[in-house]
């Protein structure tokens, strides 16, 4: 039996019902930023707060990579996309199909936790997008 472990600590809440990003929102100029950080990689501010977007995104570019790079251990191809957040930030990230073609841009697509790659036994997760049942909402 393998042990899921996310890629890296931090970027994601989990293991939880429903994943959500973990962002730090300036209290100051109010820039959201992905991955976390203590200052404001805006204006430098330390008034920040840790928050997670638990909202749908929706898709603005997407590709599908065939050559897999050499520090990336999952398989190929695999689909990598950029989705906003209605918080205000784009971020980058793989997605759930490799197939782009049931993708559109402005489809709304979710946070999920998967499997990536396994190593040592264990499940490498990290999120993807995913499109979104909750088709519909603004
Ligand atoms: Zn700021």
């Amino acid at each position: 039996m393998s042990n899921a472990v996310p890629v890296l600590e931090g970027l994601f809440s989990w293991p939880n019902k429903k994943p959500a990003l973990q962002v730090t929102h300036c209290r100051q100029c109010l820039v959201v930023a992905f991955p976390r950080v203590e200052y404001c990689p805006s204006c430098a501010s330390s008034d920040v707060e840790f928050r997670q977007l638990e909202s749908i995104g929706k898709l603005r570019n997407f590709t599908s990579v065939l050559m897999r790079p050499p520090e990336y251990k999952g398989e190929v191809p695999y689909g990598v996309g950029i989705v906003e957040f209605p918080e205000g930030i784009c971020i980058l990230g793989l997605l759930t199909v490799s197939d782009l073609g049931s993708l559109r841009p402005g489809m709304n697509m979710e946070v999920v936790v998967e499997t990536v790659y396994k190593e040592d036994g264990n499940d490498i997760v990290s999120y993807k997008f995913h499109p979104s049942q909750e088709a519909g909402h603004a």
